[in-house]
């Protein structure tokens, strides 16, 4: 049972909310788009890719608008853990059993690439970047999987020509039966750094717009997106949204979304030197980023399928239960999560669909996206371009599904989102006699249909439960007061509104439904 307490509010150690933001006179903030407008590149997502996208088309000579639904770094970027190494955990292995040596030389050349970029680019910026080894460790027996993975990761970074080393000796407080290495790898905070992107864009001809939802688009001849407040044309359109909306080659389908829990902690013994990823599961992140005058541990892991998993706030109980038997924890200073998507062969999808040929995705970076998402900014920019990317080929978007282990991974991930929709809308979800306690949220069955019901900030919040993606019935998630969607990770606001996912609508409000301040009964 963990002695130190969780923060009663989610927040990144980012501080990417608009509230901690605006306090902050390092970071801007840009309007939302106002009437038409035209230019050679929209694009859709002010995460890593979007915004380092549109720096790289700037840079060509290419006009540039940049339409955030929200503000820079909402999703993914802004609650990352912004480790950037091209050590992933046991990422090489996994793909040279699946793809073959070829795919994890391509793989390391397009995260060597993307890493080579953010770096040269992030260092004149204020954003705590320091060098620091990458470990991937295990803890389990010497002839267990874990550390057996952790040699095989070994192996398949020596031939994709990566100076690993394997050894026990990493600076962890706890006993490590396997490890394997990389010096000169990095962290950073991904916040200081997203600003600096944008304020590189906005101006001259280009923009950036927060608080901007596209919902609509036409994907052919010069191509529009459209908004609340306006609409964009253009020759090309990147949609850099952490999964796609508006897709029509169905990518999300392909998609497997996690969501996993970070805590920062004060701890009163000295930090671990490097970057951790266990090998084992649970999945164990650790590093270390300065705050202030402190150098605070950063733990993470726990990651489930989005909108399965409940209660959420278990699950960094547990983390913190973890952290607690390992290091004296004095104060957990931040807690938060985030979601990734990963494809049904481990690589992202870059670039142009059949379907849509001006429109060009970036998404699929399994947890790795630092380094991956500057990565697919380089392909994209190459694209629109006219230029090759040499390794983008096992990358590209309109590949289609190719081994055997690939196609059962897909099948299995698809016959999940169907049992999530078969049993949403088949359990009873009876009312309760009460309405829900502040922070609370249930689904109710009433002559209304589904109901999502919340309480959040004193105010009783009702809406549809319906996801307006595909149907699915939106569950509560208590870590972060969202409705979280099990279909395609769609999520929602206490109010309806759309946080992140395929979505672009929020939950609908059904008649005698709405927001109230109403005293609990
Ligand atoms: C827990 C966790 C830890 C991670 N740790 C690491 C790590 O240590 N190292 C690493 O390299 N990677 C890590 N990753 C992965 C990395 O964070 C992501 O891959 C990366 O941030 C994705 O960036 P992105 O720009 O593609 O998407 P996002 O950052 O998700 O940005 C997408 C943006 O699009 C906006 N948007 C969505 N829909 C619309 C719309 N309709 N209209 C307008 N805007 C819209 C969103 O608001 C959002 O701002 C981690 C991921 C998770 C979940």
């Amino acid at each position: 049972m963990a002695a130190a307490t969780l923060p009663a509010r989610a927040a990144s150690l980012w501080a990417p909310e608009p509230d901690a933001r605006e306090a902050s006179s390092a970071q801007s903030s840009y309007p939302p788009l106002d009437g038409d407008s035209r230019v050679d590149v929209t694009v859709i997502g002010a995460g890593i890719t979007g915004l380092s996208t549109a720096v790289m088309l700037k840079r060509a000579g290419l006009s540039v608008a940049v339409l955030e639904g929200r503000h820079i770094g909402a999703a993914a970027t802004g609650h990352t853990s912004a480790k950037i190494s091209l050590l992933q955990g046991t990422r090489a292995s996994t793909l040279a059993r699946s793809l073959g040596e070829d795919a994890v030389r391509d793989h390391v050349a397009a995260h060597r690439a993307g890493m080579g970029w953010l770096l040269e680019r992030a260092a004149d910026v204020d954003c705590g970047l320091e060098r620091a080894t990458a470990v991937t460790y295990s803890t389990s027996a010497k002839d267990g999987s874990g550390a057996r993975a952790v040699r095989a990761e070994a192996e398949a970074l020596r031939a994709a020509g990566l100076p690993v080393e394997l050894g026990t000796d990493v600076g962890l407080p706890f006993p490590v039966t396997e490890a394997v290495g990389l010096g000169e790898q990095a962290q950073f905070d991904p916040v200081p750094y997203l600003h600096s992107l944008a304020t590189e864009v906005h101006g001259g001809g280009s923009s950036v717009h927060e608080g901007t939802r596209v919902r609509a688009a036409s994907w052919f001849g010069p191509t529009e997106v459209r908004t609340d407040t306006g609409r964009v044309r253009s020759t090309w359109v990147v949609v850099a949204t952490g999964i796609p909306i508006l897709d029509r080659s169905l990518h999300f389908a392909r998609m497997e979304p996690s969501r996993s829990y970070s805590l920062a902690l004060r701890i009163g013994s000295p930090t671990p030197p490097g970057m951790y990823l266990s090998a084992d599961s649970p999945t164990r992140s650790i590093r270390t980023a300065r705050h202030g005058d402190d150098r605070l541990l950063l733990v993470g892991g726990n990651g489930h399928r989005v909108g399965t998993s409940s209660p959420m706030l278990s699950h960094e109980r547990d983390l913190l239960d973890w952290a607690e038997e390992h290091w004296p924890v004095e104060a957990v200073t931040h807690r938060w999560s985030a979601q990734d998507y990963q494809s049904e062969d481990g690589l992202p999808f870059i670039g142009p669909t059949p379907q849509a040929p001006r429109a060009l995705v970036a998404f699929g970076f399994a947890k790795w996206g630092m380094s991956g998402g500057s990565a697919a900014a380089i392909a994209l920019t190459d694209h629109v371009l006219g230029r090759t990317t040499p390794w983008l080929g096992r990358m590209r978007a309109d590949r289609l599904p190719r081994s055997s282990r690939a196609l059962t991974t897909l099948a299995q991930a698809n016959a999940q989102v169907a049992r999530h929709l078969a049993t949403g809308w088949a359990r009873p979800h009876l009312p309760a006699a009460h309405d829900p306690a502040e922070g609370e949220g249930r689904v109710e069955t009433t002559v209304r249909g589904k109901v999502a019901r919340c309480r959040v900030g004193g105010v009783l919040h009702e809406r549809s439960a319906v996801c307006p993606h595909l149907g699915g019935i939106v569950e509560w998630n208590d870590a972060e007061t969202s409705w979280d969607c099990p279909l395609h990770a769609s999520r929602f606001a206490p109010d309806g509104g759309v946080l992140e996912g395929p979505a672009t609508r929020g939950l609908g409000t059904p008649p005698g439904l709405g927001s109230v301040v109403r005293p609990r009964a």
